[in-house]
C-alpha cells in the first residue's frame, strides 16, 4: 500500500508527497525527521511535518538565498547561516570567490548528519570546505552572545514552531543587526505569504524595529505549498535596492555562477511585490 507524505502546517489546506521510499524517519533530539523519496521531486526532507528542501526544488531557494544578497553587496567576506542544515545554502555562498567565511549555526546536529547522508546532492562537499565552519547551537543565543561580526546573515530556518519560533522575534533580529557590519544585510526564510500573511506582518514590524529598508523579495518554490514565497529583506543600506541588471550582470559574470533559477533580472523583478504582500508590510 503507497504512504503518503502529508504535511501539518497548516490547519486547513495540505500537499502529499507520495513515499516511494522512506530512506529514514526517526525523532532526532528536537525534531520529528522523515527522508523519502518521491517520483518527482527526488529526495525530500521534512521535519515537523513540514517540507524543508528536495533535491528537485531546492535550487530555486537556495539560489535565490545566496546569490541575491552576496550580489547586491558586492564585496561579501564573511557569511553567517542560522539554521541551514542540509547544507545546500551553504554550497551556494561558497561558490562566491570572494567570499572567505561561511559560519553555519545548526542546533541540530542530526539534520546535518542525515543529510549528508542520504541527500549528499544538497551539499556537495560543501561541508569539507576549509571556509566552512559548523557551529552546532541555537541561532538566537549565538547571535546574542558573539562578538564576531558578518556582512551577509541568512536566516535558513523552519517555520516559527518549535526551535524556529524564537527567530522570527524582534530581539533575535536586533541581536542580528548587532552581528553585521556596516552596509550589511539579514536575509530570513519569510513563509508564504497566502497561507502565512502573519509571517510577513510580524517580520515586516519585528524587522522594521532595527533596520532603516525592510521589504521582501520572492521566489516560486513548488514543494513550499501555497504559491508565491517570501524572503525578507533588512539592511540599513537604501542603494541595493536601486541597483540594475546591469548592475548586477558584471557581478554575476565575474562570480562565474551557474544558475538553474537565479538571473539579474530576476533579481530586480522579485522585489516588485503584489499589491497584497505590499499591504501586509504596512500590517494590514
Ligand atoms: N529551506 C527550509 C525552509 O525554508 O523551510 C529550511 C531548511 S533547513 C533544514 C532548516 C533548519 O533550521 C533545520 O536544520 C533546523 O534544525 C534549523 N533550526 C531550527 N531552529 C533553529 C535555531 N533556533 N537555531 C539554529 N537552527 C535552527
Amino acid at each position: 500500500m503507497t504512504e503518503w507524505f502529508a504535511e501539518t502546517l497548516h490547519k486547513d489546506v495540505a500537499q502529499s508527497l507520495r513515499m516511494d521510499r522512506v530512506l529514514f524517519r526517526e525523532r532526532t533530539g528536537l525534531q520529528e525527521l522523515v527522508i523519502f523519496e518521491n517520483a518527482r521531486f527526488g529526495r525530500v526532507l521534512a521535519l515537523d511535518g513540514a517540507v524543508q528542501t528536495t533535491e528537485g526544488d531546492e535550487f530555486v531557494y537556495h539560489e535565490m538565498m545566496a546569490h541575491v544578497p552576496i550580489l547586491a553587496h558586492g564585496a561579501v567576506k564573511r557569511v553567517l547561516i542560522v539554521g541551514g542544515g542540509d547544507g545546500g545554502l551553504l554550497r551556494r555562498c561558497l561558490l562566491h570567490p570572494g567570499v572567505e567565511t561561511v559560519t553555519m549555526v545548526e542546533i541540530d546536529r542530526g539534520v546535518i548528519d542525515l543529510c549528508v547522508k542520504y541527500l549528499p546532492g544538497l551539499s556537495a562537499g560543501a561541508f569539507d570546505d576549509a571556509r566552512a565552519e559548523v557551529v552546532i547551537a541555537d541561532g538566537a543565543r549565538f547571535v546574542a552572545e558573539t562578538d564576531r561580526r558578518f556582512d551577509v546573515i541568512l536566516v535558513d530556518s523552519t517555520d516559527p514552531q518549535g526551535p524556529g519560533e524564537v527567530l522570527f522575534t524582534a530581539a533575535f533580529y536586533a541581536d542580528c543587526k548587532r552581528c553585521l557590519t556596516p552596509g550589511g544585510i539579514l536575509v530570513t526564510q519569510n513563509g508564504v505569504p497566502f497561507l502565512q500573511p502573519d509571517e510577513v506582518r510580524h517580520s515586516a514590524e519585528h524587522l522594521g524595529q532595527s533596520f532603516a529598508v525592510v521589504t521582501f523579495y520572492m521566489a516560486v518554490v513548488p514543494t513550499y505549498f501555497g504559491g508565491i514565497m517570501t524572503l525578507g529583506w533588512a539592511t540599513d543600506e537604501a542603494q541595493y535596492s536601486r541597483l540594475t541588471a546591469t548592475d548586477l550582470s558584471p557581478r554575476f559574470a565575474a562570480a562565474g555562477l551557474q544558475t538553474r533559477y537565479y538571473t539579474p533580472e530576476l533579481h530586480v523583478g522579485a522585489f516588485a511585490l503584489p499589491a497584497f504582500i505590499k499591504a501586509l508590510c504596512q500590517g494590514a
